[in-house]
């Protein structure tokens, strides 16, 4: 009875041990990312790189919650039009990665000054199903409760998964012109005229922004200590970091 006394005393105070050190540590990211690559893509098969310098949020624009969906129905040869780096699933939050992240996506057009897909990863949020868009970027919603519970859903991936991508690109998600939406993109001549996701947000009455998202951002990585405003010499840093994502995307 003594040996089992012993050993049940031991993984007590392993599994404490072990909880200590996941405090000091933090906890990683809340983030599921799905390998998903669209691999039929024109855009995929174009094979272009680029140096991430930042980070453009999109939002659907129509009522297709499922990520899973999106993925199937762009990953066709004959699907030219657009191409983006990952969903975000509105009943589940997962990311579905649909590009490599240094891959040159389709996902924003351009405007005076140029074409952020030549500089910026894009996400695409999905949107609630109870959405009917009537004209342009203006919906009438059946269900706003719920709507809401997967706008706030997306909304809180994006912040995980955006805070993940300046950790990994080393981009300061506080500096003019790293985080972007679609419209603030349009607005420095980097992207065609859409209003998303501001649109979205502001029509289900919700009190989400552009600047709330990027403080959101950055307080996750002051959370997880993560340098974000300077690149990570120190190799051994860096590893531990990545043990906290669980994942290098
Ligand atoms: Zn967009």
């Amino acid at each position: 009875m003594a040996w089992q006394m012993a050993f049940l005393l031991a993984v007590i105070l392993l599994s404490g041990c072990q909880g200590m050190r996941n405090v000091k540590r933090g906890k990683p990211l809340d983030v599921v990312i799905k390998p998903s690559i669209l691999e039929k893509n024109p855009c995929y098969k174009a094979g272009r790189k680029i140096e991430v310098k930042g980070l453009m949020l999109h939002s659907v624009g129509c009522p297709a919650p499922s990520g899973e969906r999106w993925v199937k129905s762009w990953n066709r040869e004959d699907y030219g039009r657009a191409c983006v780096h990952g969903f975000i699933d509105a009943h589940t939050g997962v990311v579905y990665q649909t590009l490599p992240w240094d891959h040159r996506g389709w996902h924003c057009a351009s405007g005076s000054k140029g074409s952020g897909n030549n500089t910026h990863i894009g996400v695409e949020m999905c949107e609630s199903q109870f959405l009917k868009y009537t004209h342009g970027a203006t919906f009438t919603c059946s269900n706003e409760e719920a709507s809401r519970e997967m706008a706030l859903r997306t909304y809180r991936s994006a912040v995980n998964l955006f805070a993940y991508l300046c950790h990994q690109y080393h981009l300061n998600p506080l500096e003019e012109g790293v985080i972007v939406s679609h419209a603030e993109g349009n607005k420095r001549g980097i992207a065609s005229a859409h209003a998303d996701p501001e649109h979205l947000w502001r029509q289900l009455k919700m009190p989400l922004t552009m600047d709330g998202f990027r403080k959101e951002v950055a307080a996750k990585l002051r959370l997880y200590n993560l340098p974000f405003w300077k690149r990570l010499d120190d190799g051994r840093k860096a590893r531990h970091v990545i043990r906290h994502y669980g994942t290098r995307g």
